[in-house]
């Protein structure tokens, strides 16, 4: 696949308009449960976030946000060229860091609201700690 212009990449991107109704929708049946008073708070922070990618992007040296979006898997993107999108989470995280984070690093959500990206929601982890975390989490138990 060959990306050309800013255009075709938007257009390619999962968070383009027209499937935002198809996002919604397989959202709705992902849901585990009603999500708690707390939850809701969270989301509708972070949805304030949304609306002010300028103050995000002024504390980040790697890029200068053009674009931000919920992909169809509920993670936000963040687009730091005309043509890279990359998961907010990791980018915040690196920029903690003050390094770019490694193919085997992986961030984790640790109120599990892939939507809540402030820092002390996010964990380093490696895939196998990955894993074990939302094993437990599968089986009930406190993370
Ligand atoms: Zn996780």
């Amino acid at each position: 696949m060959t990306v050309t212009s800013t255009k075709n990449v938007v257009s390619s991107h999962p968070c383009k308009p027209e499937t935002r109704a198809k996002i919604r929708a397989a959202l709705r049946g992902r849901s585990t449960g009603p999500r708690s008073e707390e939850t809701k708070a969270k989301i509708r922070a972070t949805k304030l976030g949304h609306s002010r990618p300028d103050v995000a992007g002024a504390r980040n040296h790697w890029w200068s946000p053009t674009g931000r979006c919920v992909t169809s898997r509920g993670r936000i993107h963040v687009r730091i060229r005309s043509n890279v999108w990359r998961a907010e989470s990791r980018v915040i995280m690196e920029q903690a860091l003050g390094r770019r984070l490694t193919s085997s690093e992986l961030v984790h959500h640790i109120n599990e609201n892939p939507l809540d990206n402030r820092i002390e929601n996010l964990l380093l982890v490696t895939r196998p700690e990955h894993n074990q975390i939302h094993a437990r989490v599968r089986r009930g138990e406190q993370s």
